[in-house]
């Protein structure tokens, strides 16, 4: 598992000690790749003190103004969360997240996201990932500080990577990459025109129809070749909703 190819993403952090704690966190497991997505305040001197050895992975942390920036080149997307959701999504636990990023790390751009301390990630950010990672605790209490989450879950890669190899997944030998993050969005936006246009998807009343599609490929993980089939069965479908509205004189 390549390390360089595993970035973990903190969204909204209000904290700068908890930047700090983080990047001391990954700093000991042997990560380095650190995006800040619109932090409350960064840089800070708490950050700094926090990373105590680590500012050197503050330095190199990547600010970006939105989450899209963040991931826009990933193949693999894991969202953390605390607590279940209103749609489920397949939630594996830190260890057996890691044989999943293990098998995916050596060829794909890995994103971690790590969510708010006070409410954690929202619902459509999560359903941007291929896999939701929970961490297993009371019930009584299910929120780990930020900072802790992200050493559980550094720590995980840490003991995979020091594990015995284990067969190359099936995927490893793909015909085709894995498609992007921002080729999955631009997916979504033509899936979701062209279902209005056909009108099988009302705007007025989505529903969780565009997110249950999503939760579907996210499950399959389409190949760039395959996103471009459905892209192209997309533009087809809209050039006849096209021609039904003109000999209908819609
Ligand atoms: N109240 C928030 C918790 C935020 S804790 C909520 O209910 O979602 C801040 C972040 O730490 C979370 O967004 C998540 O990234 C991580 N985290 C905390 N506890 C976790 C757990 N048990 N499993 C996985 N991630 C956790």
């Amino acid at each position: 598992m390549n390390f360089d190819n595993i970035r973990i993403v903190l969204v909204n952090t209000t904290h700068p000690g908890n930047i700090g704690a983080v990047a001391r966190a990954m700093k000991n497991m042997g990560l380095s790749r650190l995006y800040l997505v619109e932090p409350r305040l960064f840089p800070h001197e708490e950050a700094e003190w926090r990373a105590v050895s680590a500012g050197d992975l503050l330095e190199s942390a990547v600010v970006t103004a939105t989450l899209d920036e963040a991931i826009a080149d990933c193949q693999f997307v894991v969202g953390t969360s605390a607590r279940g959701r209103r749609i489920p999504w397949p939630v594996l636990d830190p260890r057996t997240c890691a044989e999943h990023i293990d098998q995916r790390a050596d060829n794909e751009q890995v994103a971690i996201l790590f969510g708010r301390e006070d409410r954690g990630l929202t619902n459509e950010e999560l359903q941007l990932c291929n896999l939701h990672l929970h961490i297993p605790t009371s019930e009584d209490y299910s929120s780990l500080n930020l900072a802790m989450a992200v050493q559980v879950v550094a720590y995980e890669l840490r003991m995979r990577q020091a594990a015995p190899q284990l067969p190359a997944e099936a995927d490893a030998e793909w015909d085709a990459p894995f498609a992007t993050r921002e080729n999955m969005e631009r997916f979504y936006q033509h899936l979701e025109e062209t279902l209005v246009g056909i009108e099988f998807l009302d705007p007025a009343a989505p529903r969780q129809l565009m997110a249950r599609l999503r939760r579907l490929y996210a499950r399959v993980r389409l190949d760039e070749m395959e996103l471009n089939i459905l892209r192209g069965i997309l533009t087809e479908t809209q050039k006849w909703v096209e021609r039904g509205k003109q000999g209908s004189g819609r």
